[in-house]
């Protein structure tokens, strides 16, 4: 009796799959990488917010665009809320996890206080081991500073590991106006890279697209199958696409996580080895190092090493972390140590304590606001709550809106392994933005409103009770229109029959 065909719907075959297997002449249900999704045009990626030069961000817009695309809102929400259990499990694993988110945040404000002394401890101890130190006051000189050291060695490429600090300075866009190639070498940002998109995450950058995106990206940059988005597939096709052009690059670069003093050396943390290679490959080894990275001792590394990986992604520790001393045999080292804006963000009395963040990602992967809206809807380089108290420094204006994107339910807080107040911060920011008038008009006009009415509690209750006789009586369309802004996307309460206020009166107010 010959074998029956395989039950397969021919929507689900991909039509040239190498991976398919076959049986007797029938191609078999259940062959891995033989399927392709059902719908035939995958859910579009939702962009990030629109920016138009120093006007303010519309992140609730761009996050609405990122809500409409369900796939993609739940895929985001459900992967990050994933790390965030990842990171508790871990986190319950070690007895001592206070102990040692105390320890930290004591250590770094410690720096953060001798900053110059701690500085030039590392310059001193780095110059001794023949690193060239140079110093950046901001984003334009650190981007002139490489550039010279390139043009010095006449290197037309430059290879990368994922660095917050370059996209901080708008690294990328400068060297392509000056004709110097950039190829990052960490698939997250590679991807985002071809996609010309700004990372979303500190950690993950490419986390917010799906599959299909990224084989989109690819079949559009690099020549893949637009149909086949394995991720098997993708990944090696990236790395046999990328690989040649890192084996050629004339030099490299690298971020960095912390800047030892007493030994003058510093540490990158990943967990795809790219560091390495972008320091190791070519014989020019280009570090961008925020003032704020600088530990004092060695001995302190193990506390943050500890924390880091744990709180990022829930694995007890990245699968590199590689120390740098010095240059290789016949090469260079060059360190660019930049404060762009730091120094000042120094002398914020409210927020000078946002400089310990360790660029974890924790508090990105619990806020419910930014599972729900994607990292691009904040447009600006850093996103989530740590973004929120960091990029109003940077512009006012601009990221007035930011400080607004959140519950303040203080989970960002719980889970920071040095112990940022964050949400405390964020409110603070909201109270200096309307004292400098930052904030939109409606929103200004109905913060006046709402303290003229909870100044006067007369006027509260009788506002109180209209609203609710409003509720219970008027037609729908009446309240959920296009001016009720909070009904476009809820409900509004059904209001109770009797308030707290007068419940309270009749029972445990006074008897007249
Ligand atoms: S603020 Fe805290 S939780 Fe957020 S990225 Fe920085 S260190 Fe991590």
């Amino acid at each position: 009796m010959s074998t029956p065909p395989a039950m397969l719907h021919p929507e689900l075959l991909a039509e040239d799959d190498m991976h398919a297997i076959y049986r007797d002449g029938h191609r078999l249900d259940h062959a891995e990488a033989a399927s392709k999704p059902l719908r035939s045009r995958p859910e579009p990626q939702p962009r990030g917010a629109k920016v138009h030069g120093n006007r303010p961000v519309d992140q609730a817009e761009a996050a609405a665009r990122f809500i409409a695309a369900p796939e993609h809102e739940k895929m985001h929400d459900e992967r990050l809320w994933d790390l965030r259990q990842k990171r508790d499990r871990e986190m319950h694993g070690i007895a001592e996890w206070e102990e040692l988110r105390s320890l930290a945040s004591a250590i770094k404000e410690h720096t953060l206080t001798h900053l110059d002394q701690y500085l030039e401890q590392f310059e001193d101890n780095a110059r001794s081991h023949g690193v060239h130190v140079h110093w950046a006051r901001d984003a334009a000189e650190h981007n002139q500073i490489v550039h010279g050291i390139l043009s010095d060695h006449g290197a037309k490429s430059l290879i990368k590991s994922k660095s917050m600090l370059t996209e901080e300075c708008g690294f990328r866009p400068y060297m392509a106006s000056v004709g110097i190639e950039v190829i990052e070498t960490d698939l997250g940002e590679r991807i985002q890279q071809l996609d010309n998109e700004d990372p979303s995450h500190v950690v993950v950058p490419a986390v917010h697209k799906l599959r299909t995106d990224v084989a989109e990206v690819f079949s559009r940059t690099i020549g893949t199958d637009p149909a086949n988005s394995d991720v098997h597939y993708l990944a090696e096709a990236q790395r046999e696409a990328t690989r040649p052009l890192i084996l050629a690059a004339d030099a490299g670069m690298t971020g960095c996580n912390f800047a030892v003093a007493e030994t003058g050396t510093f540490v990158v943390c990943t967990n795809e080895g790219n560091a390495d290679l972008s320091a190791n490959v070519p014989k020019l080894h280009i570090a961008s190092i925020g003032i704020e990275k600088v530990i004092p001792r060695l001995e302190h590394l193990a506390v943050f090493v500890r924390l880091l990986s744990r709180s990022a992604l829930g694995s007890p520790v990245t699968q590199y972390t590689s120390h740098f001393r010095g240059p290789r045999a016949g090469g260079e080292m060059h360190v660019v140590l930049v404060d762009n804006g730091r120094s000042e963000r120094l002398g914020l009395e409210e927020f000078w304590t946002s400089l310990k963040c360790i660029r974890c990602g924790a508090c990105m992967n619990t806020c419910p606001v930014y599972r729900r809206s994607g990292g691009l809807s904040y447009g600006a380089t850093y996103s989530g709550p740590i973004g929120l108290i960091i990029d109003p420094t940077f512009n006012q204006r601009k990221y007035s809106n930011l400080p607004f994107a959140s519950t303040l339910n203080g989970s960002c807080t719980n889970v920071c392994p040095v112990k940022i107040n964050i949400h405390e911060q964020i409110y603070a920011w909201r109270r200096v933005l309307v004292e400098r008038h930052e904030t939109p008009l409606a929103k200004k006009a109905a913060m006046k409103v709402a303290g003229e009415l909870l100044s006067r509690p007369a006027a509260y209750r009788a506002a109180i009770a209209a609203a609710d006789m409003a509720l219970a009586h008027l037609p729908r369309f009446v309240i959920y229109n296009g001016l009720n802004a909070w009904g476009r996307h809820r409900e509004v309460p059904h209001p109770p029959k009797q308030t707290f206020h007068s419940w309270y009166q009749a029972n445990r107010g006074e008897k007249k």
